[in-house]
């Protein structure tokens, strides 16, 4: 409905919540709930592999500590060997026995001690069990030959192993060479089998519970890849490892749950998911009602809002809401000089309808009421409801009173018809009163009173009319609107005609073009003159349809003068105003076609103020006409607004100097000195020239001479109908044509 869109504020009423959006805000809220949650698991997860990491590292440290106590203690065995025979090479059965049961002790994990004299085991202790290995010559067994070449070089204790023995099993082996003393006379190895599996287990290495372990070496069957103990795959997966220091090179120990991955499942933080969803769900649904309960408050202050501005039943503006408005409009007008009318508007008998018929029908009556006003006024007038039956219309861009008399005429009209309500057929009017910025009152409250004053004046001067507030607007608006009246009924009865005025070739004389000036045999006053009607018809708007009647008129003229053989073009006048209706310029050029007359032929005769900037709604309608053809003149140049911006930025090709500055060019050097500039600068641009108001052949010589083009005025000829237009200069007529 119109008037109730004010600056930009749409009063649609409750704005809904939006539910599909909130769904899925929520389970977007949600999502990242429970991503934060996951992330905040997995990096839990880290944490623990970190901690497990830590644990195994201390747990791998205990063991190292323990493996290396129990082979040192193993070892003490074979260096105290090593002392005692290079001090005193020559074995006896005896002394070896004696020594061996000194160092072999019963808590180490010693199976015996060979020596090997030569590289040749000669001594076995003990023996029982070991027999076999007596006289096995090293150099003969390559498997072994190769730790023995290892420890001589290495010239100390090298451990080997795990090696299959001779007799049988698997052990490991420690062996050092043996020199005489303070010579380096190779005396021959000593060879230490050592139990690894009970060391191991003495050591703790296979009672690590949640660990999985594995040990290989830099040596013997230990060398990278192979496991001393535990398996191969260990290695390939991410273990923690710690080295295991021997006398001659290392072993490394290596670690990892026994699932073989650091970090647990994340199913197994199966309290932490459960408390996080929960943690989600809350977080979700306490924003998501957070969210609701803004919305709802921001709907509830909208409609707060809006019900604070708008009349509930009609939802027009209220009193205050118009109020308001009006008062920015007061200081609009105030800065731009412009003038409004206020209108009060009360329908009449509506009290007794209401009584009679119910508060209902009342209130379904206004409701028809307020639709039909809104109809009948202008989309940027502001209608609203002050409460009762009581209505104010504002009128804005009023160019004179009759204006806002011919907008209550409309409202009033809009009123008549008959409403049904409640099965009844009803009649009701109004009495409209009309206040008009600045004329009665300078703010919004002294207009309202004022109107309010005029509508009462109204009432008791017969329901159904409207009425001024101010007695000259009043009266102007009287005469306006009698004159806008009379205009349209002498349109019906055709008392309009056209006269046509030559314009002539300045060289020659010849007849180039017509202008179209309109004429009216008033019933009462005669001949009338534009200088009579054309202001108000412009004022009214009636200068619509006097327009089009002359362009039909002008058209079907001009064809008849082109029959007769006058080779001329045709100039038509036109008003600002009648370049506001968007419509104008389509009718005209449909108007040309109907008439069959081409556009070229026609020069649309503009006045400057159109040209000024600002109007860009005229301007656009401008280029449509030129782009349909048609030519475009500035009248009354050099009167106005006059620059040559406008001149280059429009598509003019023609101008005609007033014939003001005309009449007075010969006794006055500066009008003349201006006429001179004003062809000068129209030559410049590139176009054609008319002066007009020509009275005498002195003054058609010195314009001719200046390089006007085209001359008019009662020198050449006064305006006349076409018929003695036609008689005069057509073909069938020999008078002279000056
Ligand atoms: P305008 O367009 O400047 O028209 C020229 C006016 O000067 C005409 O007056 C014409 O009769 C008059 N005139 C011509 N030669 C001489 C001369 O030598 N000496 C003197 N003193 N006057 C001369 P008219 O016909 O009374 O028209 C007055 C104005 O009314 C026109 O001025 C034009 O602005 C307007 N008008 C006339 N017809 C129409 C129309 O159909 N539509 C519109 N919108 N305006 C029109
Ligand atoms: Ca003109
Ligand atoms: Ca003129």
């Amino acid at each position: 409905m119109r008037g109730v869109v004010i600056d930009g504020v749409e009063s649609t009423g409750a704005e809904p919540v939006r539910t599909a959006g909130n769904v899925l805000f929520a389970v977007l809220l949600f999502a990242l709930c429970m991503f934060v949650v996951a992330h905040y698991i997995h990096s839990e997860q880290q944490g623990d592999a970190e901690m497990q990491r830590f644990h195994a590292l201390q747990e791998l440290a205990t063991l190292r500590a323990r493996i290396e106590g129990h082979l040192n203690a193993n070892l003490v065995a074979i260096r105290t060997l090593r002392a005692e025979l290079a001090l005193e090479p020559v074995v006896e059965p005896e002394r070896f026995r004696r020594l061996a049961d000194e160092v072999l002790t019963d808590e180490l994990h010693t199976r015996h001690v060979a020596l090997a004299p030569d590289l040749v085991i000669q001594h076995v202790q003990p023996l029982a069990g070991n027999e076999e290995a007596l006289g096995l010559d090293y150099r003969d067994n390559p498997a072994q030959f190769a730790s023995i070449e290892a420890a001589l070089e290495a010239s100390d204790i090298l451990i080997s192993g795990p090696v299959e023995l001779v007799q049988g099993g698997q052990a490991l082996i420690a062996r050092v060479p043996v020199y005489r003393h303070r010579s380096d006379e190779l005396w021959g190895v000593i060879s230490q089998v050592i139990d690894h599996q009970s060391l191991f287990a003495d050591a703790g290495l296979f009672e690590m519970g949640q660990w999985s372990v594995a040990m290989r070496g830099v040596d013997g069957k230990g060398v990278h890849g192979d496991a001393i103990v535990g398996t191969d795959e260990l290695w390939t997966l991410d273990p923690v490892t710690v080295p295991i220091d021997l006398p001659v090179g290392q072993w490394r120990l290596a670690a990892m749950p026994a699932s073989l991955s650091w970090e647990r499942p994340l199913a197994s933080y199966s309290r932490h998911w459960v408390l996080g969803v929960l943690l989600a769900l809350t977080a979700t649904l306490l924003i998501n009602s957070l969210l609701i309960s803004h919305l709802r408050l921001r709907r509830a202050f909208s409609t707060i809002s809006h019900q604070a501005r708008f009349d509930g039943l009609s939802g027009l503006p209220n009193r205050q809401f118009f109020t308001q408005h009006l008062e920015t409009q007061v200081r609009h007008c105030r800065r731009q000089h412009q003038r409004f009318a206020l209108m009060f508007l009360d329908l009449d008998h509506f009290k007794e309808i209401n009584d009679s018929l119910g508060h209902e029908a009342g209130d379904d009556l206004l409701q028809s009421c307020s639709q039909r006003i809104v109809a009948a006024v202008r989309g940027d007038d502001m209608v609203a409801r002050f409460g009762g039956d009581e209505f104010v219309i504002l009128v804005r861009e009023l160019s004179d009173p009759v204006d806002a008399e011919l907008a209550a005429d409309k409202v009033l009209a809009a009123l008549e018809p008959p409403f049904v309500v409640a099965g009844h057929e009803v009649s009701i009017g109004g009495s409209v009163g009309i206040a008009v910025y600045p004329d009665d009152g300078a703010s919004a409250s002294d207009l309202l009173k004022h109107a309010d004053l005029a509508m009462y004046a109204a009432k008791s001067a017969g329901r159904g009319t409207s009425y001024f507030y101010n007695e000259s607007l009043r009266h102007q608006s009287e005469t306006h609107l009698k004159l806008h009246r009379e205009i349209q009924l002498g349109l019906t009865n055709g008392q309009f005609e056209v006269y046509y005025q030559p314009m002539v070739d300045a060289a020659d004389g010849s007849l180039r073009a017509v202008e179209a000036l309109i004429r009216w045999h008033h019933p009462e006053q005669g001949l009338l003159n534009p200088g009579d009607f054309i202001a108000v018809a412009e004022r009214t708007g009636v200068i619509r349809e006097l327009g089009l009647r002359v362009l039909q008129q002008g058209c079907a003229d001009c064809r008849r003068m082109l029959a007769e053989g006058l080779d001329i073009k045709l100039s038509i006048n036109r008003s600002p105003r009648e370049f506001n209706d968007r419509k104008m310029v389509q009718r005209w050029l449909e108007t040309l076609a109907r008439e069959e007359l081409e556009p070229e032929r026609v020069i649309v005769e503009l006045t400057e103020s159109l040209l000024m900037p600002d109007r860009d709604r005229q301007h656009q309608l401008l280029r449509d006409l030129h782009e349909g053809g048609v030519r475009l003149s500035i009248d009354d140049f050099g009167t106005g607004y006059s620059s040559v911006t406008y001149l280059r930025n429009f598509p003019v090709s023609q101008i005609k100097i007033d014939g003001a500055f005309v009449a007075h060019m010969l006794e006055d050097d500066s009008q003349y000195a201006l006429v001179e500039a004003l062809v000068k600068m129209a030559q410049a641009l590139g176009l054609e020239v008319v002066a007009e108001g020509v009275e005498t052949a002195d003054q058609a010589r010195t314009l001719a001479a200046m390089g006007c083009h085209l001359l008019q005025g009662y020198y050449f000829a006064r305006p006349m109908p076409a018929a003695e237009l036609i008689e005069r200069y057509g073909l069938a007529s020999t008078s002279d044509q000056r």
